[in-house]
């Protein structure tokens, strides 16, 4: 392999998810020299959440960060619930937590990715490299000893101390590890979908449920999606869909609309999805 770009740090992560992010920026600020790898070029990707939770609002607030965050797009969810045919339930109500985050932020993820970026960069340990894909490991001395991969300008090795991956499911890190997987099954897969929203519509419930034998409303049935072991995640990619309360966005148990203009389907409701999906 030809190493065009060979570094030391103390720390090196592998992946610039959330994970590796908050790992990186926590690290850096507690003065240790990182390094966080992402393969990607940007956080742009459009397939992962947008709900940031009081939890996280809360250690946002514990580290300082939360009212520059919150000056970031997004909407406020202090009461959660949903329509069950014509009964409204509600699922819940975080108005009895710290004012500060007493709601779900709505916010696509690449928000809180490219926030979170742009505070660790403020920190001289910090580093972030784009375009880094990391497949491999290096090994010296009987232990792991930081990654290799590969860059726009070629092959890299980053040597470390602590060498962590924060690579997701399919962990490049955790294969060349050999650290095995528990599989605890997964039985149904998500389907992410993109809807419009009326701008007039002022309900902010979270679920519009109804069973589909008995639905007037011209939304296509569903059921939940049987995930094939091993196989690729359903892509259905039909277009969006302009939404009202009687035809709106219906969906399975355990499916998610995003993003925060849309109406999202709580878990645990049994209903249908209109054809208006596109995933990731
Ligand atoms: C459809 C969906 C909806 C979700 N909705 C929510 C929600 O609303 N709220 C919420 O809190 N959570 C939500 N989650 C969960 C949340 O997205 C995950 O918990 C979170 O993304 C996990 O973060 P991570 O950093 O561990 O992994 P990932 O987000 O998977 O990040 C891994 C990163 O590593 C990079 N990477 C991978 N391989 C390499 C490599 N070889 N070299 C370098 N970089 C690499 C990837 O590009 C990626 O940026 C959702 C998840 C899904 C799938």
């Amino acid at each position: 392999m030809t190493t065009s770009v060979s570094s030391q740090t103390q720390c090196c992560i592998a992946g610039g998810g959330p994970a590796g992010m908050m790992l990186g920026y926590l690290l850096a600020r507690a003065g240790v020299r990182t390094v966080v790898l992402e393969k990607h070029g940007d956080f742009l990707r459009d397939f992962r959440g947008d709900t940031v939770h009081p939890s996280t609002l809360r250690v946002m607030d514990e580290l300082g960060l939360l009212d520059a965050f919150l000056e970031r797009p997004h909407q406020r969810l202090e009461v959660v619930g949903g329509w069950f045919g014509q009964e409204h339930v509600q699922l819940g109500d975080f108005r009895g937590l710290p004012e500060r985050y007493a709601f779900i932020a709505l916010m696509p993820q690449w928000e809180f990715l490219d926030f979170l970026a742009g505070e660790a960069r403020k920190l001289p340990a910090f580093e972030l490299r784009l375009r880094f894909e990391v497949t491999g490991l290096i090994e010296a001395d009987g232990r792991f000893a930081g990654v290799r991969g590969h860059s726009p300008d070629g092959d890299f090795e980053v040597r470390a101390d602590c060498t962590i991956g924060c690579d997701g499911r399919r962990s490049t890190v955790r294969d060349a590890a050999g650290l095995p997987v528990g599989d605890i099954g997964a039985p149904i897969d998500v389907l992410w979908f993109r809807v419009r929203r009326d701008p007039a519509e002022t309900d902010s419930s979270l679920a519009a449920a109804s069973r589909s034998a008995t639905s007037s409303s011209p939304s296509t049935a569903a059921t939940t999606v049987n995930a094939p072991s091993s196989s690729p995640r359903a892509a259905p990619t039909t277009s969006s869909a302009t939404t009202s309360r009687r035809s709106a966005p219906r969906c399975s148990r355990r499916r998610r609309c995003s993003p925060p203009t849309s109406t999202t389907c709580a878990r645990g409701t049994t209903s249908s999805c209109s054809p208006s999906a596109s995933t990731g």
